[in-house]
């Protein structure tokens, strides 16, 4: 098989590494697309896009591949990996990054940090800058600095009729305005422009894992703490299993426990006062306290949901912590099987909450926590037993949200839930889709044909 103008690579069904090729971060996810596209240029994206376009087929983008719902793998489609998209260049001087579309988080924050400098990105480094920017971004940075999104201030795009666009506040602003949480569907960003920051280089971190029955003291601790911190303090709590390794002692390894991540940008004795107290409450199974390289600290959760591992998720943004939630968490993390599955919940507000819910298309302002459950495991026969625990638990905590969530977040089932995940912005984004993808050549949740990213 061969694209018209393209010089990348091509992996076809009858290619060797056809299987290696096609499965992202999801193992749960097996479609079998009709070709992948690795693309080494923008004219090559502009090719396999006017490729899929000529045929009638869809067209992904693929940057990291960690899309939990596999979104980068349609069925019969055509996958347009960005891997060799992937230049970084800092402008030291402007504190602009232009970042090529198919850059990772690790690569965004080494680039960055050699300049002393940092954007919001999430926290594991092998997840692609393209999906995570486009459906938001939310990071240890976010109270500081707002979503990945709060600092985009321009694009380079390919059209679904493969011309390459600019779209800033002055050019395209409809989809710019758009590719501002609406996610991949307008078209594939070939080059991102984000406001740079000063940070670190060496940021206050403690990190904390308490037994699961003095999680109700702990999360009580943390919701009064969160209500008064400043944007400089960021937390993850987060319901897992303790690691199977030195230094955690060996009778609680593999047992269920809340562990608390703290993260802090300020001055080193304020920071060391305010997360101190994390590490206050009672007996603990292991903690710390320490400077540490920002960059480092970003490493600091490779693995510990890894690629090729079974997944499903469910989400869910809340107003604040009560008791009744934690316990339902608790519940939830006693009774979701899955060696690598985690409750967890990152904390918002500060520059997130300072955006207005139209400014951009990611709508979810108001809220102070985003809660996922990920459900992971390794073992396919534990497929069912796993989704339907993550299904019940999520049932069991519906009630304490306004159900509204991150479409980054968003499962294979999940769909329908996009009205509620993009709300009082749905409708202006399904005008932007109509005009810039008028055949739906982009899969996605506001796409009409989407059978081809479907689950069950
Ligand atoms: C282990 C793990 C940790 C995570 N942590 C965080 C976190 O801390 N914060 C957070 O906000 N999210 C987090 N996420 C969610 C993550 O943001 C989404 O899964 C995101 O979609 C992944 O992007 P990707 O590029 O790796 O995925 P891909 O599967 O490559 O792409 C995801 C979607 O984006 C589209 N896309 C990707 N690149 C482009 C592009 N250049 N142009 C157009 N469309 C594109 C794809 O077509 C697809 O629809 C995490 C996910 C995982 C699995």
């Amino acid at each position: 098989m061969t694209i018209p103008d393209f010089a990348g690579n091509i992996i076809d069904p009858a290619h060797e590494d056809f299987d290696t090729a096609r499965f992202g971060w999801n193992r749960m996810i097996d479609r079998k697309p009709a070709l992948i596209a690795r693309c080494a240029s923008v004219d090559d994206v502009v090719a396999a896009v006017r490729h899929a376009a000529a045929r009638g087929m869809t067209a992904a983008a693929r940057c990291g591949g960690h899309s939990v719902s596999g979104a980068s793998l349609p069925e019969n489609g055509l996958v347009i990996d960005l891997s060799g998209v992937k230049d970084i260049e800092v402008d030291r001087e402007a504190r602009v990054a232009h970042v090529g579309g198919g850059a990772l988080l690790g690569e965004l924050d080494a680039a960055t940090q050699a300049h002393g400098l940092a954007v919001t990105a999430g926290i594991e480094p092998e997840t692609g800058v393209g999906g995570l920017a486009l459906g938001g971004g939310i990071g240890f940075l976010a109270r500081k600095l707002g979503l990945t999104i709060d600092n985009l201030i321009g694009a380079q795009v390919v059209l679904a009729d493969g011309s390459v666009v600019e779209a800033n506040e002055s050019e395209h602003p409809d989809l710019f305005w758009a590719i501002r949480g609406g996610g991949g569907q307008f078209g594939i960003v070939t080059r991102f422009d984000f406001r740079l920051h000063p940070i670190g280089p060496d940021i206050i971190t403690a990190w904390s894992f308490y037994p699961l029955d003095k999680a109700q003291d702990v999360l009580g601790y943390v919701r009064e703490f969160m209500r008064g911190a400043s944007d400089d303090v960021s937390l993850v709590p987060a319901f897992m299993h303790v690691p199977g390794a030195e230094p955690f002692p060996a009778e609680w390894q593999g047992k269920p426990c809340l562990a608390v991540i703290a993260f802090h940008v300020g001055d080193e004795p304020t920071a060391r006062k305010e997360v101190q107290p994390l590490l206050e409450r009672g007996e603990m199974i292991f903690g710390y306290l320490a400077s540490q390289p920002y960059v480092e600290f970003q490493k600091a959760l490779a693995g510990s949901s890894p690629h090729g591992g079974r997944y499903y998720w469910k989400s869910i943004f809340v107003e604040d912590l009560c008791d009744d939630l934690v316990d339902v968490m608790i519940e939830g993390i006693r009774s979701i099987p899955g060696e690598y599955s985690m409750i967890f919940l990152e904390t918002l507000g500060g520059a997130v909450g300072r955006v207005g819910i139209e400014e951009t298309a990611f709508s979810n302002r108001d809220a102070r926590y985003n809660l996922g459950i990920s459900a992971g495991w390794s073992d396919s026969a534990t497929d069912d037993a796993a989704v339907a625990a993550a299904r019940a638990c999520f049932e069991k905590l519906k009630p304490f949200s306004d159900g509204t969530v991150y479409l980054n977040y968003l499962d294979r089932d999940e769909a329908a839930r996009a009205r509620e995940g993009f709300g009082p912005n749905y409708d202006r984004l399904q005008k932007v889709k109509t005009k810039y993808d008028p055949g739906g050549l982009f899969p996605g949740v506001l796409n009409a044909r989407q059978d081809n990213l479907r689950g069950e």
